[in-house]
């Protein structure tokens, strides 16, 4: 059924203006950086959050240093919740339900939100998973929710100004260094909860922002996964090239 309403939207080439279809009022659409946007409101009204996703897979690709896919990305805007929760409950029954999602079908990538005050965050969250998973065949589930909560921050706030930032900064001068070890052996959602989170995105930020050699071997390791190569553990990599990580964490949080 989606594969038919995707082609009543796609085959419509009208746009900009209202298009009817099963699922309602799309008013605006746009291509923009990978993604094909449709909204059921005008896209100018989040011009600023548009231009941000403009540029969403370029600041990817500069910090993880690999080159993402070219599939294209089709996400779709609703005006309100009601019209986003009947609208997965139709063409997407299975999903849990969340303020935003990323979906797969078919071999094509989905983002779907709603208009809310969250908007912004909710949209590049689900777009950073997207665009991980057009490039690489598969991503560890503490690196794509660690990547994609670094990423949902405005591109001015992801150094510093992440709302974890100052926790993790608290818990490293008090000594503690959540285990990378742990957190990749995470293999079910349902293992996922707030703090592995935090962890997760406090990882990343470490791998982007700490030591050279560090980020350095992230990218190798997603080079290896994206040429469908056995990475092993990125912990026990990095560990072998730099040495202690629990030391350079805290050498990096407590900066
Ligand atoms: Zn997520």
């Amino acid at each position: 059924m989606l594969a038919a309403l995707l082609l009543a939207i796609l085959g419509q080439s009208s746009f900009p203006g209202p298009v009817v279809t099963s699922q309602g009022v799309w008013v605006d659409s746009r291509a923009i950086g990978g993604f094909t946007i449709y909204a059921q409101f005008p896209l100018d009204q989040v011009e600023e959050l548009i231009d941000g996703l403009g540029h969403l897979a370029q600041d990817i690709q500069s910090a993880l240093g690999i080159e993402l896919g070219q599939r294209p990305v089709t996400v779709l805007l609703f005006d309100s919740q009601r019209e986003y929760q009947q609208f997965l409950r139709r063409e997407f029954p299975d999903a849990p339900y969340r303020r935003a999602l990323y979906l797969e079908r078919s071999g094509r990538a989905f983002v779907l939100a709603y208009r809310s005050r969250e908007l912004a965050t909710d949209l590049r969250h689900e777009a950073t998973h997207a665009l991980l998973h057009t490039a690489l065949p598969m991503v560890p589930l503490w690196l794509d929710e660690g990547l994609a909560e670094y990423f949902e921050a405005p591109p001015g706030d992801r150094v510093f100004g992440h709302p974890y930032y100052k926790t993790v900064r608290f818990w490293a001068r008090l000594g503690y260094v959540p285990s990378l070890n742990k957190l990749e052996q995470i293999a079910r959602m349902e293992e996922m909860n707030g703090s592995a989170y935090r962890w997760s995105w406090a990882w990343v930020h470490f791998f982007i922002h700490g030591p050279v050699a560090a980020r350095q071997e992230l990218t190798d390791y997603l080079r290896t996964i994206q040429n469908y190569g056995v990475p092993g553990s990125l912990a026990q990599r990095t560990e072998a090239r730099l040495g202690s990580l629990r030391t350079l964490f805290l050498e990096h949080f407590r900066k």
